[in-house]
């Protein structure tokens, strides 16, 4: 997906102008001694190599070398214009140093006031929503695994707060995440529909077919803000921000603007230059302090009286796993790494594993104490009372217990068992459900819990507290995806080919399009140590739960789906030959 935070059109120019003039003032230096012509000659020569190089990068098709080769060819070649240019160079060059000098100063400006503008019409649009109906607060924690949180009887303290807020509500013991990573999952939280139902995968956003969340609420007269610290899958070019009113992705700060660089994005992309300068952070990472005060600040900021509907994405669980200081060795000693993006291919060591967990828990923490300090300021606004509570996560993380780390490689279920609280005015309190729940729900239970009648598919979660048995009589197909991610190495099972998995009562089957299949019993088995796929008194729970994921294929209509089902023999029987 191409960047196009709105602040993209002059961040870039300004980055790239600081960095041109370092490098133009350090290669004057470095030639002062040489002959004027050549002096000239040179610095044309790598001022037109970094402009090129820059303008190429962005061509992602190109490979990084042949750009460079390129760019340099360019510079030598037409550096030799240098010398004829020198005399009344600087002269002629004023009135485009003063053109671009006012462009980085009005532009911001503008878009701030066509943004303010903007916002104001939105507002100003709004139907009239109904008195004192509660507001509605989505906290998704990106990358957080339930297995993690002492929330779910892991045995580090990991998520105090969140153990003792959660007592308001309902918990929800067995929840599972649509897909393994951001984008899909996301999408069916805010929409209800399987990954499978829709447009929103590696490359491409949601599409605009399926209603959001935001948009429904909107249309009841909600303020709609959505604050997120995920840049790579839930800015506004992820199709994510439909429907709100309010929508803060990018910020503007020094290492923004170095990401919004080709050059500043590719250089420190390489892990030479992360170990050279020391960085083990992805740059302008958005922590949930950061979240929680542009939350706040939105919140005070509102006029009137109008409920409001906010989502939260929080990213601080996401590797490479850096808790602030005073959290680091929360647990035991931490070993933060480098960008993930260059992680992959990595072969881990059973210690190295072990610190990155550490790291790993320390991060949630942290998460936690920030919960806690937003309930908190929430609570002495007044708020909580009328504010229904959604916390969940989008997908969860692995830590090599099936040979990756990570997620979005696989369905194993610490990649997509999740956390799930709900707690609000009228919701029971200290209640836990331990049927299986799939993410996909969230909507049509907000607009259930609202009492709006929805565009949204699914059933609501509160038959699961005002009529368990039958809850658990009518279970909800709880499915998993993720699809063939060629750029993954092959010793990922989704390097291999699609996957999609479904958990039916205590099992979790497994299908790859390479026709693969694994079963597990995840009530004694929960980390899926033991396949039982090719166990002979499991055969006949495999034929069912393999017929019921068919059944679900089949009624789905995306390429995703249809390649999937391309692969598969027609009859399920059929299947037993492989
Ligand atoms: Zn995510």
């Amino acid at each position: 997906m191409i960047r196009q935070g709105s602040d993209f059109i002059w961040m870039p120019s300004l980055g790239d102008g600081v960095l041109f003039a370092l490098v133009g003032l350090l290669a004057w230096v470095a030639t002062r001694r040489l002959r004027p012509e050549r002096q000239w000659r040179v610095l044309l020569g790598a001022l037109l190599f970094l402009s090129f190089t820059a303008w190429l990068f962005m061509y992602s098709p190109l490979h990084k070398g042949a750009a460079l080769l390129l760019a340099a060819g360019i510079g030598v070649q037409l550096g030799a214009l240098g010398p004829r240019l020198r005399r009344g160079l600087l002269a002629r060059l004023r009135p485009a140093v003063l053109i671009c000098c006012g462009y980085l100063v009005v532009t911001p400006l503008l878009i701030r006031a066509v943004r303010q503008v903007g916002e104001r019409r939105r507002i100003a649009a709004l139907p009239a929503g109904r008195a004192a109906a509660p507001n509605v607060l989505l906290l998704i924690l990106d990358t957080v695994r339930s297995f993690d949180l002492s929330l779910y009887g892991f045995p580090r303290p990991t998520t105090p707060a969140l153990d003792r807020w959660a007592k308001r509500g309902v918990v929800f013991d067995r929840a599972y995440s649509t897909a393994p990573w951001t984008l899909p999952s996301h999408a069916s939280i805010f929409t209800g529909h399987f990954p499978d139902d829709m447009v929103a995968d590696w490359r491409t956003p949601l599409g605009k077919r399926k209603r959001t969340l935001a948009e429904a609420l909107r249309e009841h007269g909600y303020l709609t803000g959505g604050f997120v610290a995920n840049l790579y899958y839930c800015s506004r070019e992820s199709g994510l921000a439909r429907g709100f009113v309010h929508y803060e992705d990018y910020s503007l700060s020094a290492p923004m603007t170095v990401w919004s660089m080709s050059l500043g994005r590719t250089i420190l992309g390489v892990p030479a230059v992360h170990r050279l300068v020391g960085m083990r952070d992805i740059l302008a990472r958005k922590r949930a302090s950061d979240i929680n005060r542009a939350l706040l600040s939105w919140i005070d900021s509102r006029k009137g009286e109008r409920p409001f509907f906010a989502f939260l994405n929080y990213f601080d669980a996401h590797s490479p796993y850096t808790p602030p200081a005073q959290y680091a060795a929360a647990f035991a000693p931490t070993e933060p790494r480098q960008n993930p993006q260059i992680e992959t291919s990595l072969t881990w060591l059973e210690a190295e594993v072990e610190r990155q967990h550490n790291a790993y828990d320390a991060s949630l923490a942290y998460l936690d104490a920030q919960l806690d300090s937003l309930f908190g300021a929430l609570d002495r606004r007044g708020l909580l009372d009328n504010t229904l509570i959604v916390l969940a996560s989008d997908h969860g993380e692995e830590f090599h217990e099936h040979g990756v780390m990570g997620h979005g490689s696989s369905l194993y279920l610490p990649g997509i068992a999740v956390p799930l609280v709900l707690w609000g005015k009228g919701l029971p309190a200290g209640i836990r459900v331990q049927h299986p729940v799939t993410l996909r729900n969230i909507p049509v239970t907000v607009m259930d819990y609202l009492d709006f009648d929805g565009p949204f598919p699914g059933r609501s979660l509160a038959r699961h507290w005002l009529a368990p048995q039958q809850a658990v009589a009518n279970p909800d197909t709880v499915v998993s995806g993720v699809n063939f991610a060629p750029r993954l190495p092959e010793s990922y099972p989704v390097g291999r080919g699609s996957l999609r998995s479904l958990v039916s009562g205590r099992f979790h089957f497994m299908m790859s399009s390479d026709l693969n299949e694994e079963l597990f019993e995840i009530e004694s088995d929960p980390w899926e140590r033991h396949d039982l796929a090719k166990v002979a008194r499991y055969q006949d729970t495999l034929a069912a739960l393999r017929s019921e994921l068919w059944s679900y294929l089949e009624h789905s209509d995306t390429v995703g789906a249809k390649h999937f089902l391309d692969r598969l023999p027609r009859e399920p029987d059929d299947t037993a030959r492989h």
